[in-house]
């Protein structure tokens, strides 16, 4: 089935209607800390959200997964929660542990692997059909809390700085990597941002799939990894003829800070938001700590480094 936005707000709040504890964790994140700050002209904000502490804190390897009853299964599931059905074997979601206003979950109805590779298409087909929302993953090591389940997520546009600030900060400064003709669809190098980021422009699902093909098979991929470690955002909007998608390649799952211990350790363990610019801090103390150089280092380190990206440009231009 296709999905318009309004149809999906319509959905969200039929949902909170009947799930007095979700709409209660909406409800606070109304009142959520936010603290804005600029790094260069590069816009960023902190959010303390202290129901995020389990997917922060989450361990995430093998034998724990395996353990643990998958909560994107539909089985799984609360017995509230209800879904709409979409194209491809995707189901649409509320998110019941929210970070964005309106927050949805975007799972496969079958328990497989977070793998982008062969499923990059169906993203941007949800993309299309949600005009003017945010739709993004996170690779299985780049902030997925259950990357043994195939998902996307989506919300609202305007919350993500980068996003937010696009045609302000970053449309204006992108720089052509590759295109089979004059015309904008194409591969540009993100600039003036805090990491280095790749940025696909298409009309359609498939052209801009045949673009991120390219990129994917020129992303590195480390030796115990089922993919290249990556965060995707992407949107469209109603007087838009282009779908953007930005992909942030990474190094890094979570940053060095995140594993020190006592009063040393920062937890933040980035996914596609935080690597947009909204970082997503569950304890009081990060939240207050954070400031526009740890937040620049933490978006560096986690990123990928200038170095990778000459590489991935050479093998793309090859
Ligand atoms: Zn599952």
């Amino acid at each position: 089935m296709s999905l318009s936005y309004d149809s999906a707000i319509s959905f969200f709040n039929a949902e909170l209607s009947r799930w007095t504890e979700v709409c209660q964790r909406y409800e606070a994140l109304k009142g959520v800390n936010i603290r804005s700050m600029k790094i260069g002209d590069v816009r960023v904000g902190v959010q303390w959200n202290p129901a995020r502490i389990q997917s922060t804190g989450a361990k995430l390897d093998a034998a724990t997964l395996k353990k643990r009853p998958c909560f994107l299964c539909g089985q799984n599931r609360p017995s509230q929660q209800s879904f709409i059905p979409l194209e491809g074997g995707y189901e649409f979601l509320v998110n019941p542990f929210p970070i964005l206003p309106r927050h949805f979950t975007i799972p496969h109805s079958q328990h497989r692997p977070q793998l982008i590779k062969d499923t990059y298409v169906d993203m941007m087909r949800i993309v299309g059909q949600m005009k003017n929302m945010l739709v993004f993953y996170n690779g299985p090591k780049s902030g997925a809390s259950a990357p043994d389940h195939l998902h996307f997520q989506a919300g609202p546009l305007g919350i993500v700085p980068l996003q937010r600030d696009w045609n302000e900060l970053y449309s204006p400064r992108l720089s052509r990597i590759f295109s089979d003709s004059n015309d904008i669809p194409g591969m540009y190098a993100l600039k003036g941002y805090l990491c280095p980021g790749y940025v696909i422009i298409s009309r359609s699902a498939e052209e801009g799939n045949a673009l991120f093909q390219k990129l994917y098979s020129a992303m590195p991929v480390q030796e115990t990894d089922t993919e290249p470690q990556m965060n995707i955002l992407s949107w469209t909007t109603d007087n838009s003829d282009y779908i953007t998608t930005v992909v942030l390649p990474r190094s890094k799952h979570r940053p060095e800070c995140y594993f020190r211990e006592g009063d040393e350790q920062i937890m933040v363990s980035p996914g596609a938001i935080d690597m947009g610019g909204l970082l997503i801090t569950p304890r009081e103390q990060d939240f207050r700590r954070l400031n526009p150089e740890l937040i620049d280092g933490i978006i560096k380190e986690c990123g990928c480094s200038e170095d990778v990206v000459m590489q991935i440009n050479e093998k793309i231009k090859a």
